[in-house]
């Protein structure tokens, strides 16, 4: 069994916000990073809301982003309170916002 469902390779990682924009409960935010390109790369932020449904692989045009198999970990169950986080996170430009422990 894996101890985390979804897991980023920095060193991959573009700062691009498809896999924050993707993601439908809010597991993924972006956080500065004065390193890379564009200045920020992917954060796994609520990893126990994580649903397995694998958009930001998907959708990672960098390979940067992996989602456990479903049979490696016991993934949550969407939840209205995670769906309305997301919504928050994509509102804040996929920045994590203040009131879930993110800087502004
Ligand atoms: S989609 Fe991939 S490259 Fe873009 S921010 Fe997410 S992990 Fe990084
Ligand atoms: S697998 Fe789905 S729920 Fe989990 S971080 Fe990726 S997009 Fe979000």
């Amino acid at each position: 069994m894996k101890d985390v469902p979804v897991w980023v390779i920095e060193e991959r990682c573009k700062g691009c916000d498809i896999c924050a924009s993707v993601c439908p409960v809010g597991v993924l935010s972006m956080r500065l990073d004065s390193k890379k390109i564009l200045g920020k790369v992917a954060e796994v932020s609520f990893k126990d809301s994580c649903i397995g449904c694998r958009e930001c692989e998907t959708h990672c045009p960098d390979f940067a982003i992996f989602v456990a198999d479903k049979g490696e970990y016991k993934f949550a169950k969407s939840s209205h309170e995670a769906q309305e986080r997301g919504k928050k996170i994509k509102a804040n430009h996929f920045m994590l916002p203040a009131e879930f422990g993110g800087c502004e």
